[in-house]
């Protein structure tokens, strides 16, 4: 459920009262959560597993949400001491504070915080299990939203995890997976979590309240690693049990997807598979599916299911005409591709990246390195 990328400019609204998304309920939030709708869709989807309730739950989100890039112990091949603060006092009052004073190499080490130590023996060895079925690698996700805002952190720059402390890290540097943790069922409006008013709690009980307000687990979703061009993907919109449209869901152009003959099989090949496998079988009447069509386009693929509103990317249709669309039994859906060089709109996340020094400094490293080495510039460059 990521923050919605800036959609192609809208057509001018011919009426003064633009169509509006159906209101949002948390019973359509929760439907659209990883482990409600995979396992109707087990035989389409591709291998994953789910871990809920996460072991040690409430510190799992403690730790993400704490401040700082560091990782639990024992989570990679390194482990919390070398990745973050190995360069501290180790005359420092506690292994869990790191000094303002110069290490021993003469550079200042990251400043001083009391920052809680956290372990997740449990959560890794599930993390390892699961890389071990899948091949070693796995991309993760938790309810609703994977950290592709953070991909920048691996060296691949992309979401394969290859120990527990990728996982980590990924969680923990992503605006998305804060969404999922903080903010998942805000645009329902049958969800009041001001009320009754947090004002004049401090910070700790605050937490502890929302904690106990929380109507649902986290889990965190391990899916195996596979390599899907981006060009294979679709994303398709269903309201009111009627498939709307489908567009392409990367921005990039392809000549290979170009023609009416390619798009009108394209789009009967996905309006079949949703009618055969998808349709009375969804646990919503609207909603928008994402799906994966195999190379020799041979076989489609269900990768996820998200919610009929605004917070779902939209890709190339503009809200107010996806909202205008409405079909007949019999008429077929309206597909989309980026049918020119320059149509591809603005990059991923474009709002999410980082600086291209941060970039750089990761390219080639692992995580354990790259975040070694990122302690070490912030600390250079706070000289
Ligand atoms: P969105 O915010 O767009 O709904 P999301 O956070 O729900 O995305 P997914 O839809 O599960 O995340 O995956 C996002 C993208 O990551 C997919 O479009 C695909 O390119 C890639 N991806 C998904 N699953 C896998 C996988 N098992 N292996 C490799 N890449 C994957
Ligand atoms: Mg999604």
């Amino acid at each position: 459920m990521a923050v919605p990328l800036t959609p192609p400019p809208a057509p001018a609204p011919s009426s003064p009262d633009p169509p509006l998304f159906p209101p949002l309920h948390t019973a359509d939030i929760l439907a659209c959560q990883f482990s409600h709708w995979y396992p109707l869709f087990r035989r389409i989807s591709p291998k994953a597993t789910v871990i809920r309730p996460i072991p040690q739950e409430d510190d799992f989100v403690e730790y993400l949400e704490s401040d700082g890039l560091f990782l639990p112990e024992g989570s990679g091949p390194m482990g919390l001491s070398e990745l973050s603060d190995s360069d501290s006092d180790s005359d420092s009052p506690s292994s869990s504070t790191a000094s303002s004073t110069d290490g021993a190499d003469g550079r200042p080490t990251p400043s001083p915080r009391q920052r809680r130590q956290f372990s997740f023996p449990h959560l890794d060895a599930e993390i390892r299990s699961a890389l071990a079925r899948y091949d070693g690698a796995v991309f993760p996700k938790l309810n609703w939203s994977s950290p592709q805002d953070a991909a920048w952190m691996l060296p691949g720059q992309n979401l394969k995890c290859q120990t527990p402390a990728d996982v980590y890290l990924l969680l923990k540097s992503s605006d998305f997976i804060s969404h999922d943790l903080d903010r998942a069922f805000d645009d329902c409006i049958d969800y009041e979590p001001t009320s009754p008013s947090l004002a004049g709690l401090s910070l700790d009980e605050e937490e502890g309240e929302r904690r106990r307000r929380r109507r649902w687990s986290f889990e965190l979703v391990l899916k195996k690693w596979f390599d899907m061009p981006r060009s294979q993907e679709w994303r398709c919109f269903v309201r009111e049990n009627r498939l709307l449209a489908i567009s392409q869901r990367d921005t990039t152009f392809y000549d290979f997807l170009q023609g009416e003959q390619v798009k009108a099989n394209l789009t009967t090949q996905i309006s079949d598979f949703w009618a055969r496998e998808i349709r009375d079988k969804a646990p919503l009447s609207s909603y928008i599916f994402d799906i994966y069509l195999t190379r020799d386009s041979s076989r489609l693929f269900l990768i996820d299911l998200n919610p009929f509103s605004p917070r779902t990317d939209t890709l190339l249709f503009p809200p107010s005409h996806l909202l205008s669309l409405h079909l007949s039994p019999s008429s077929s859906p309206d597909l989309r591709v980026v049918e020119s060089e320059k149509g591809g709109g603005m990059p991923r996340y474009a709002h999410n990246r980082y600086p291209r020094d941060v970039v750089e400094l990761s390219e080639g490293q692992s995580v354990a390195e790259f975040a070694r080495e990122w302690v070490g510039r912030v600390a250079e460059a706070s000289v």
